[in-house]
């Protein structure tokens, strides 16, 4: 990757970009992330939502805009609703005809949205996917750096079939899976508030016990969701906060007085020059340095949660954050 692409994928300022994943249509996936960020812009968070799923964007019924998306010469400012910022296909119709976009040119509709929006300094990124696990699914996760992802299910062992192949995909892709969601789990009546199950039950559970991931929550099939269904969403944003503030085991270490290396949670470890690193550094002194400068050493690292590290380099200057993010992407 060349720096300047790696510049383009640090203007998604987000704390936590957290993928929102199916493994088939109809489950509710979209339904789920737009209440999910409700109940994140309640509590004071900056929330965006990417809806992604090229192939049905549904992000722009779930949360209308109050403002449409601005085009700027080159670059895409989101739609505003109630608040949190919205990017979606649906806001650009390619044509009026069926929407059958092939997988080549869809992959390069989500990689021009990921490196073209101009999302500001967010919190939280909730990127709707597509159903599935095929070429536009692996390329989001090779071009954004996710910090977890959330699955979302029915209680039906058919729809087990498909959430378990996006459970591998997000593990093969180094994405941690942050829990399982089971969406239209049962039907309370409204007096008695007796619970029944329509569709079967306890898929999510067995998938989450299957891969050792916590069951976030089961939620009713309500028509009216979005109100009396707040207080399950705060808690699911909630535990989903909790599962994100627990320290990855990232290991930093400091090799020589010129090299760093991080080892990722799949394994694969990456070797960095401090030099090489601080040419980023976004700070009055460094910036405009493009060229590294030879001997600068690193004399202190300092991390900053999940998010980055900080770097105390020998030319006096420790200003900079580098997300992780971008240090992945420098070696990717
Ligand atoms: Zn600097």
């Amino acid at each position: 990757m060349t720096k300047n692409q790696a510049h383009k994928k640090k203007l998604i300022q987000a704390k936590f970009i957290i993928g929102v994943l199916a493994g088939k249509g109809g489950v509710g996936k979209s339904t789920v992330t737009s209440y999910l960020a409700h109940a994140l812009k309640e509590k004071g968070h900056r929330v965006g939502v990417f809806d992604a799923d090229i192939y049905g964007p549904s992000m722009r019924a779930l949360l209308p805009e109050d403002q449409p998306p601005q085009v700027q010469g080159e670059r895409v400012f989101p739609a505003t609703s109630g608040g949190i910022s919205v990017m979606s296909t649906a806001y650009f119709p390619r044509d009026k005809g069926p929407s059958v976009v092939r997988a080549p040119i869809a992959t390069q509709i989500i990689t021009q949205f990921i490196e073209e929006v101009e999302w500001g300094t967010l919190d939280y990124l909730l990127v709707d996917f597509p159903p599935g696990t095929g070429d536009v699914q692996i390329s989001l996760m090779q071009k954004l750096f996710f910090n977890g992802a959330i699955v979302v299910t029915t209680p039906q062992e058919l729809s087990l079939l498909d959430v378990r192949k996006s459970m591998k995909m997000c593990i093969q892709m180094g994405v941690p899976l942050l829990g399982v969601v089971e969406n239209m789990s049962y039907f309370s009546e409204p007096v008695t508030g007796k619970r029944h199950s329509l569709f079967g039950e306890g898929g999510g559970k067995t998938l989450a016990k299957e891969f050792q991931v916590p069951f976030l929550t089961d939620l009713p099939i309500d028509p009216k969701l979005g109100e009396n269904g707040t207080p399950l969403f705060q808690a699911l944003a909630q535990q989903m906060r909790t599962q994100l503030q627990e320290e990855k085991e990232y290991k930093i270490k400091e090799e020589d007085r010129y090299h760093f290396s991080i080892e990722w949670l799949d394994g694969k470890k990456s070797l960095y020059r401090f030099s090489e690193v601080q040419t980023y550094c976004p700070c009055i002194e460094c910036l405009g340095k493009k060229e590294p400068l030879a001997d600068v050493e690193g004399e202190q690292i300092v991390r900053v949660g999940n998010y980055g590290i900080q770097i105390l380099f020998s030319t006096g200057c420790s200003k900079g954050i580098y997300p992780f993010s971008l240090l992945r992407d420098l070696d990717r």
